[in-house]
């Protein structure tokens, strides 16, 4: 059905733009519809729910979108940029929209328009000389790995666990894969950005017009201001530049396990010096509640077992020095037994398990059988990943922090820790079932209580859900606010009216 069709027949179950009439939301709709067609503007309840936060109570209307824009080129961005601008509406971005656990497709403000990039999907580049590659918003990890293989496999990139969210929007929030590029914020790479005034900026040598070195150069001459729109409300992407790896001769995927929080702060300091020497180029990752039967590694939640994995790649000798050196220091340091399977680079059929296939830049297709889940099609989980030095001992008194927190709720405690050579992400998930209110409320109040506990201990996470981002911004106070404050001085500057993504990240316009 036609937008303008659908402008003249809201239900009252619509939420509006805060503070908008619905005959001046019908001009707005009308205005969109004109500038980018009808069939690209939506505000029918079955699209509409298709955008919900998936791990939200069912029944919580909090952030309920009054529209669905579906933009395809740069130009049509700007133009919805200019329309929101006009009517005073909130507009929310995505670009896939899998943000699952830090909410989803959702935006903060009830009634706010989602400007959806998944059809914005070009990759407009493969640089095979170079090794980086240009994308819009809608591409998704699954769409990049695909193309590089048939673009000869030269390239490969690192990806996170499912493949159908996309690079940009997991790379503008700060998302992580497991291989060598797995920082992926990291690897962005020259930004094109639709601001709130409607004009598109190029960063780094993309302000040079014509400059080939934009991808290979990202920071350009002059203050470098990508960071500016990574977890940020200050703009739209709507093209980025991103690099990727040249494909190894041989790749190693490897298995390791162990018991207790000894072992473990042994085993962070150990493969911290395995990272910062070269030896482990991948981020390895370490898993908790896993217990060894029969030969078999199985997911038992409250046991001490902890499963680990990390990944080696380059020529062939180097991938078996390296496995040697990393068994030998796991051995002597930790007692450990390292497993390897050894595959040639390019063999993308050889690695079977998710872990084997995960390091080597193979994402899995999107959650299995909802039927195997814990409550099936209501499953749901919130993460809480902390930011801890890779030092032994932090790690250890995080997981003993977790561990007490957990052991005093209702939740199981399941999830992991990120090792990135000088810091590490740890993850604790409790899952729940979003048809349950209590359940739900309370997943959340334990997610809050836990943000609070470690704050207190000087530790916050790198990325958090809808309902906390206030919170954890709050903690930012050192010298008087002076980085919120500087943040609202920008977004006052760039967006006065608060169109772009109002309280992303606790960033909010001040008040008119
Ligand atoms: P994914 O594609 O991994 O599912 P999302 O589309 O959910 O990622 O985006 C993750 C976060 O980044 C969201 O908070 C979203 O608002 C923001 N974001 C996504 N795409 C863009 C973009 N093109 N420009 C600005 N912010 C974006």
């Amino acid at each position: 059905m036609s937008a303008s069709a659908q402008a003249g027949r809201l239900t009252p179950a619509t939420a509006l733009p805060p503070g908008m009439s619905e005959a001046s939301f019908g001009a707005f709709i009308a205005a969109l519809a004109d500038a980018l067609g009808p069939a690209a503007v939506a505000t029918d309840p079955a699209t509409l729910r298709e955008f919900r936060d998936p791990f939200a109570y069912r029944g919580d209307d909090r952030r309920d979108y009054s529209a669905v824009v579906s933009p395809v080129t740069t130009g049509q961005v700007q133009a919805v940029v200019a329309i929101a601008r006009a009517f005073g509406v909130p507009l929310w971005t995505i670009s896939q929209g899998r943000n699952n656990t830090y909410g989803g497709p959702a935006p903060r403000v009830r009634g706010s328009v989602l400007v959806n990039l998944r059809n914005m999907n070009r990759i407009l580049e493969i640089n095979r000389e170079l090794a980086y590659v240009v994308v819009e918003p809608g591409v998704r990890w699954s769409d990049l790995a695909s193309a590089l293989a048939a673009d000869g496999g030269q390239l490969w990139t690192s990806v996170p666990d499912f493949g159908w969210g996309s690079v940009i929007g997991n790379s503008l929030d700060n998302g992580i894969g497991y291989a060598p590029r797995g920082d992926h914020a990291a690897n962005l790479a020259g930004l094109e950005v639709v601001l709130p005034d409607g004009s598109v900026l190029r960063t780094g040598f993309g302000a040079h017009p014509g400059n080939p070195a934009w991808h290979a150069a990202p920071r350009g001459f002059g203050p470098s201001v990508d960071g500016l729109f990574l977890q940020s409300n200050f703009g739209i992407v709507t093209q980025a530049g991103y690099l990727v790896s040249r494909t190894p001769e041989a790749y190693a995927a490897c298995q390791f396990d162990f018991r207790g929080y000894d072992a473990l702060a042994t085993v962070i300091d150990v493969l911290r010096e395995e990272m910062l020497t070269g030896v482990v180029t991948n981020y390895p990752t370490l898993f908790r509640g896993v217990e060894r039967t029969e030969g078999e590694l199985v997911m038992t939640p409250g046991s001490d077992g902890w499963a680990g994995r990390c990944a080696f790649y380059g020529t062939l000798a180097r991938v078996q020095t390296d496995i040697a050196t990393a068994r030998d220091r796991l051995g002597t340091g930790a007692g450990i037994d390292l497993d390897a399977t050894i595959f040639a680079g390019d063999d993308l059929a050889g690695p079977a398990s998710h872990d084997e296939r995960v390091q080597r830049g193979i994402p899995a297709v999107q959650l299995g059988d909802p039927d195997k889940l814990p409550f099936g099609p209501n499953f749901a989980h919130l993460d809480h990943a902390v930011v801890v030095p890779q030092l032994g001992s932090a790690v250890a008194a995080a997981e003993r922090l977790i561990t007490a927190h957990y052991a005093a709720r209702e939740f199981p405690l399941t999830g992991g820790i990120l090792l990135r050579g000088r810091s590490a992400l740890v993850i604790s998930s409790t899952f729940f079932d979003v048809s349950d209110e209590a359940m739900t409320a309370s997943a959340y109040a334990s997610y809050e209580d836990l943000v609070e506990a470690f704050a207190a201990q000087g530790i916050l996470p790198y990325r958090t859900n809808l309902d906390n981002m206030d919170a954890v911004a709050g903690h930012l106070s050192f010298g008087e606010d002076a980085l919120p404050r500087f943040l609202r001085t920008l977004k006052d500057a760039l967006d006065p009216a608060g169109i772009i993504a109002p309280g992303k990240s606790g960033i909010w316009p001040s008040p008119a």
